[in-house]
């Protein structure tokens, strides 16, 4: 079981939290799942079933029950202003 953080040695506490899942092009956000985050970099972490869940789920056609507009900024028009 993972108790530290593997990139900054930090502490790690189970939360169920959102996740932004990228599948190639396709962007789901996953709600309530269950992870190991460090508190202090923030990086997350999941088991392997976990995370072979999401990759299927983002596969399925199932109905989402929710739907989020994105608004996407390019950054190197961001810097002409
Ligand atoms: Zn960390």
């Amino acid at each position: 079981m993972l108790t530290k953080c593997y990139f900054c040695g930090g502490k790690v506490k189970e939360e169920e939290i959102s996740v932004d899942f990228w599948w190639g092009e396709k962007l789901v956000i996953f709600e309530n799942v269950p992870a190991r985050v460090c508190h202090q970099c923030g990086e997350k972490f999941f088991s392997a079933e976990v995370y072979k869940e999401m990759e299927s789920g983002v596969q399925k056609e199932e109905k989402p029950y929710a739907r989020v507009t994105v608004d996407v900024i390019n950054f190197t028009e961001l810097l002409k202003v």
